[in-house]
């Protein structure tokens, strides 16, 4: 299995890293091309609208949108599940709509921009989660489960191969969620 990491912006070298730890094969993806070869995306945190511009100016919404519905497994991080979820509460970035969750961008507000805490994520357990101007998830669709919660409200949510979280795993040395993501998609 190759994994890919969406390269366009934003923090995909800790990605890459934290699948090279795991001894995972994996491959920056910048095309729709790069997008054919690879097993599974993940989209990084970072900025969500210029992380939408350059997807669509590289050509990968429409491929992506493509194969996700086919059920390519895909796990969307902070600025990455902005994109992967149905509706984003101010309409902008309009995201790739794969997922079924609302997103609210910068939902924390400005003292608490960024923040860490310690998850307690279903059948991981505890981890420790980075939040960076993190987004909150305000609704989950009947056929999510929910993962993780901070506070009552969900951190970490799967959809069949779609998995979106708020907080940063690929910042710490704890490569779980990640081993997560593999093991739900075989
Ligand atoms: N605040 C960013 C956005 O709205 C996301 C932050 C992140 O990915 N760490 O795009």
């Amino acid at each position: 299995m190759i994994v890919g990491v969406l390269g366009l912006q934003g923090d995909f070298r800790e990605h890459l890293q934290a699948l090279e730890r795991m001894g995972v094969e994996r491959r920056d993806v910048r095309t729709p091309e790069a997008l054919q070869e690879v097993d599974a995306l993940i989209i990084p945190g970072g900025e969500s609208t210029t992380l939408s511009k350059l997807m669509n100016m590289y050509g990968l919404t429409p491929v992506l949108q493509k194969q996700a519905r086919k059920g390519f497994p895909v796990y969307g991080t902070c600025a990455g599940a902005i994109l992967i979820a149905k509706e984003v509460e101010d309409g902008k970035p309009q995201g790739l709509g794969l997922m079924d969750i609302t997103v609210a961008r910068n939902a924390y507000g400005r003292q608490l921009d960024s923040f860490e805490t310690d998850l307690n994520i279903k059948t991981i357990g505890k981890f420790h989660g980075i939040f960076i101007r993190a987004p909150k998830i305000t609704r989950c669709g009947s056929g999510t489960e929910i993962l993780a919660e901070q506070d009552g409200d969900p951190v970490l949510v799967r959809q069949g191969a779609m998995l979106a979280g708020t907080f940063h795993p690929e910042l710490t040395h704890d490569s779980r969620v990640h081993e997560y993501f593999l093991r739900m998609i075989g």
